[in-house]
């Protein structure tokens, strides 16, 4: 019978039974691959290990015949886990996570592998790889770079913390609709940032409420004379262009009669005030 043919009942009773018998097969592939390694019958046909004979003899990509057998081995040395592999509670991924720290680790205790096998029960690979991290010895933490790759593309590593990638899920699952690209991504919440700092900064949505204080009394810049100097000046160092710490001048100082009116103010970055003070 064609699949299109199906009632929806059959089809999705037929799909369950074929994800099952896919879950038995693999057992049986992980049963098989041990006992040719315990053999050592790749040798006979010429390959060095299990895994280029699992690659070349038997086509899997590196990472599916790294998955297996990885997994073979688990199976071997802890027979309990044939059940949950069945069942679909310990997929291949995980267990050659566990594979692997076990073996970085020098994990050697089958006690302590299987309590560190049921923490991983059910879970999504990232959730696994979570709690793997958990038993792992001193984490070592990847430097943060940053490098131009291309006339035009700068490639950034950071290192964040849960909390902030939280924060980065969320965002993403708000946009997911836009099927956004990092880099549009992230391009959206500098330029929503930059604004509102600016905005914060520069008091750009400053309208006149109360009367200003008159500005020859006070030394204090109104919100409203801050947004019409930035605005003036382009948000830039009046000076050097620059945009980086950005300070209101009053150009005849305070001290000496100048007063807090826009024709007596500018801006100035850092740099440029701190040499002009001297
Ligand atoms: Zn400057």
């Amino acid at each position: 019978m064609k699949i299109q043919n199906l009632s929806d009942k059959q089809l999705l009773q037929d799909t369950k039974k074929l994800a099952g018998d896919e879950r038995e097969i693999s057992l049986q592939v992980l049963k098989h691959l041990r006992e040719i390694e315990r053999r050592r019958l790749f040798s006979d046909l010429g390959y060095g290990s299990l895994f280029d004979y699992a690659v070349n003899e038997l086509g899997y990509s590196e990472p599916s015949a790294n998955r297996r057998i990885q997994a073979s081995r688990l199976l071997n040395e802890i027979p309990a886990i044939e059940k949950k592999i069945v069942e679909g509670s310990l997929t291949l991924t995980n267990l050659a996570m566990a594979g692997n720290l076990f073996k970085n680790e020098r994990i050697n205790n089958p006690e302590l592998k299987l309590e560190i096998l049921k923490k991983i029960e059910d879970q999504s690979s990232r959730e696994c790889s979570k709690t793997l991290l958990g038993f792992q010895s001193a984490p070592l933490i990847p430097k943060e770079t940053q490098k131009q790759t291309t006339v035009t593309i700068t490639t950034m590593k950071f290192n964040f913390t849960n909390e902030t990638v939280t924060l980065l899920d969320e965002i993403k699952n708000l946009v997911a609709h836009s099927r956004l690209s990092n880099d549009e991504l992230f391009k959206r919440i500098f330029k929503n940032t930059l604004e509102d700092l600016k905005t914060k900064k520069y008091k750009l949505n400053a309208k006149f409420t109360t009367a200003p204080a008159s500005p020859c009394e006070t030394r204090y810049v109104s919100a409203i004379v801050k947004k019409e100097v930035y605005l003036r000046d382009k948000g830039r160092c009046t000076k050097c262009q620059s945009t980086y710490k950005i300070e209101y001048d009053h150009i005849k100082p305070f001290a000496i009669g100048g007063d807090s009116s826009a024709k007596n103010l500018r801006l100035l970055c850092f740099s440029c005030n701190q040499r002009r003070l001297k």
